[in-house]
Parts: structure tokens; sequence; C-alpha cells
């Protein structure tokens, strides 16, 4: 019998408790289909520090597994944890009145964005239901938090570059508009809005302004150290009011941190929520979770101390030099091509209309050729194309993945896929 129907059909417990191998075998037995991030064949979802990072990130979540960031008077370590974790990235972001919390992930960081905006939109500008002006390419979390908060999103084209639109952003503001975004860089094609001409626009209402750097805020600021030329997108850039960034991607560390930075605490206390009149006592609460796992708070600490600013830039250095090195092969391979002008580590490849050998290659057959020999993509439209996070996980394979590349176009041609799916993500 295969896996699926053996792990599949026990929905019920089972009445005696059953003997802690067999437990941790079934569990085991469950994951045999799952992407093989571990060899780094898989282009986002999971990014991967090397052994070091595994090390320090399993000992340090073990260490805190049982604990409960609810209470940080009961548990002062985590909020120490937290006040450490929010500082160091901080001060890298230059903010240096910046002060925010550590979230589950760059969702829950882009909710509380979105709260705080429409907090100090009621609080400063007295208005009812605002509204987020932000491009097609900004994550789609920000349309959750529209829809969880009662907010109205506005959306804006992208250009040529597909960098968001400034004219149709300006046209969009309005005095209903509580919050401006932009993304450094976006999820779709890699590329880094023009904040700096965002959050001026932003500023002219009295709105806030988001810089969404789940991708980019362990990425940018190793590359700007390493001497790469990065347009302006951290708290230097006047009229950003908070930023999100993911530990959980290319900070290494396990899924479950990351972290939000307001300019200042008093843009901050609109993120938060306080209730005094509950009969189990005065409830304050950073972010959307009530108790919360102590295991990816510390294991986010540990990372980031065990790999310190150099380690950072070592795998920075290693993941640019990869996407680098895809980028040049699908520059150089016949019928395919990469879309806008990536800064950092996101890649989208699409077929090349321009192309001058028939028959075209359609990029979801490459897709599924790729799929065939245990590479995984990401796969998304206008423009169809592959999406790929390169990190440093990737970098061991990258001359056998532009091998298979190279192969799958070649025996893609002529092709077409019928199913045209995309799938960023998926309910159960
Ligand atoms: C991944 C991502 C998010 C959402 O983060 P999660 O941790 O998956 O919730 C938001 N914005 C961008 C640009 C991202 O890449």
């Amino acid at each position: 019998m295969c896996a699926d129907v053996i792990y599949r059909r026990r929905m019920s417990l089972p009445s005696h408790g059953q003997p802690h191998q067999e437990v941790i075998a079934q569990l085991r037995n469950m994951r045999t289909d799952d992407a093989q991030w571990q060899d780094g064949r898989t282009f986002g979802l999971v990014y991967d520090g090397g052994a070091e990072v595994h090390a320090i990130a399993e000992e340090a979540s073990a260490m805190f597994l049982h604990e409960n960031a609810l209470n940080t008077v009961a548990i002062p370590s985590l909020g120490q944890i937290q006040r450490e974790v929010v500082g160091a990235m901080a001060e890298l972001l230059h903010g240096p009145e910046g002060s925010g919390f550590m979230t589950s992930g760059g969702t829950e960081s882009i909710l509380m964005a979105v709260k705080a905006a429409r907090e100090r939109g009621r609080a400063e500008r007295g208005i009812e239901r605002g509204q987020i002006v932000l491009a097609d390419s900004a994550h789609a979390a920000f349309h959750k938090g529209a829809s969880y908060f009662g907010l109205d999103s506005v959306v804006v084209g992208v250009d040529a570059d597909f960098r968001c639109d400034l004219d149709a952003t300006a046209d969009a503001i309005t005095d209903r508009t509580v919050l401006v975004v932009g993304s450094a860089p976006q999820y779709p094609q890699g590329v880094i809005d023009p904040i700096p001409d965002l959050a001026m626009l932003a500023a002219e209402v009295g709105a806030n302004f988001h810089t969404d750097a789940c991708m980019g805020g362990f990425v940018l600021p190793f590359m700007e150290r390493l001497g790469e030329p990065i347009p302006p997108w951290d708290f230097r850039v006047p009229g950003v009011t908070s930023i999100s960034l993911d530990v959980h991607k290319l900070g290494y560390a396990p899924k479950g941190a990351s972290i939000i930075v307001h300019r200042n605490k008093e843009l901050r206390r609109y993120q938060t929520f306080s209730f005094d009149n509950w009969l189990g006592g005065f409830y304050a609460s950073p972010n959307m979770q009530g108790s919360r796992s102590g295991a990816p708070m510390a294991a986010a600490w540990a990372v980031m101390h065990r790999l310190g600013l150099e380690g950072y830039d070592d795998l920075t250095r290693t993941t640019i030099e990869a996407a680098r090195q895809i980028q040049a092969a699908v520059d150089r391979i016949e019928g395919i091509r990469l879309v806008g002008n990536p800064e950092a580590q996101i890649l989208a490849v699409t077929s090349d209309p321009n192309s001058v050998t028939a028959p075209p290659v359609d990029i979801f057959v490459v897709g599924d050729k790729l799929a065939a020999r245990g590479w995984y993509l990401d796969r998304q439209n206008r423009p169809d194309s592959l999406h790929m996070t390169v990190s440093a996980g990737n970098a061991p394979i990258v001359s056998e993945f532009v091998t298979d590349l190279e192969a799958a176009v070649q025996s893609a041609r002529g092709d077409v896929a019928t199913d045209r799916s995309t799938n960023y993500s998926t309910l159960d």
C-alpha cells in the first residue's frame, strides 16, 4: 500500500497511545513526497543557511520549544530576545529611533503595518474607511490586511521594468489614503520599487509608507556592505514609516520569525492593542497572536548571533553569485529570458517572444520538465513565468541546474502545457 493510503486514512485519534518510535516513523513516512530543499533543489519555501546554522537553530528552538512570549514579565528572556532582534535590525536599517516587534512571519508583519496605518489615519486625520495604494506586484498579504481590517485596496500597475508606477500612484492617492506600499524587492520579479518617490507621495497626504523588505531585509543591507549599488529603501528615506523583514527567509532562521520596525515609538503605538476591562486581567498584545511560541524567536536570535554581520556578508555573496550565474545562463539560453532587471536574489524566467529559433518555448512546459528532474520552482502569470528565490542553499547545485534548464528548454520546444494554473500557496 502506498504511503498516501495509509497516512491519509487515519482521521481520528488512536484510542491507545502509540509507541514513540512508531509515531516518529509515521511522521517520517508522511514526508516522502515533500520538496527536497536539503539538496538545494527548491527555489523558495525553505532557505538553507548550512549545517552550522541548522545546528544552532535546532538547539535554540529545542531550548525554547515550550516557552510562551504571551507574558514577558513571567518569561523575560523572550522580551530580551525580541528587543535585541528588533534593535539590531533597526540599526542596520538606519532607524536610530526604530521600534517594533517580532511576528510569526511576513504576513503578520504586513497585517500589523496595515492595522497601524488604519489607526493612525483614524486618530490623526479622522478617516473612517481608509485606502491602501499599492502596485499589483505588492504581496497579496496587503489585500488580506485590507480585507481583515476593513480598508479598500487601490491597485496601480507597474511600469515597463515591473516597478510600481509613480504617476499612477500619484493619481490614486486621495485624502482617504492611509497607507502607500513599496517593496524592496517585490516578490514576483525581484525588482526594487522607487521607494523615495513613493514615500514622498505618501508623506504629502500624511499617510504611512511601508517598505516591504520581507525578501530584501536580510539581503540588501549586506549587498550594500559588499559594495553593491542599492537604490534607497530603508529609514534613510524620508517618509518611510515602517519596514517588514523576514528572519525566516534570507535571515536563514527556521519558520515563524519576522520583524516589523516602525520609524519611532510614536508610530509603533498604532500597531498594538490593549484592553483593560476583562475579568482575566489587563490584556496587552503587540501583534495578531495571543500565546506565542518562544522557539522561532530564540532560533532567530541564535542564528543572527551565530552568523553576525560577516556571516550574512558571506551568505549574501554566495547567494548573489549564484543568482547572477543563473541570470547569465538564462541570458545565454536561446528561447527564454529574464523578466525585468532584478537587483538581488529573486529571478523570474519567461519565454522569449523575440527568440529567432522556432518553435517557441512554453515556460510552463519547461517548468514541468524541471519538476520531473526534481527541481521545485513556483509558477506565476502576467507574464507566464517560473519564479526563483535563490539563496545560499542553491549555490552548490547551480551548474547542475543550468545544465537541466538548458535541456528542459530544448525538449520543451513546440509543446504547450494545458495546465496554466499558478501556485504560490494553497488552502489544504
Ligand atoms: C514572503 C513574502 C511576504 C509574506 O511573508 P510570509 O512569511 O510568507 O508570511 C511578504 N512580502 C514579500 C515581498 C514576500 O516575499
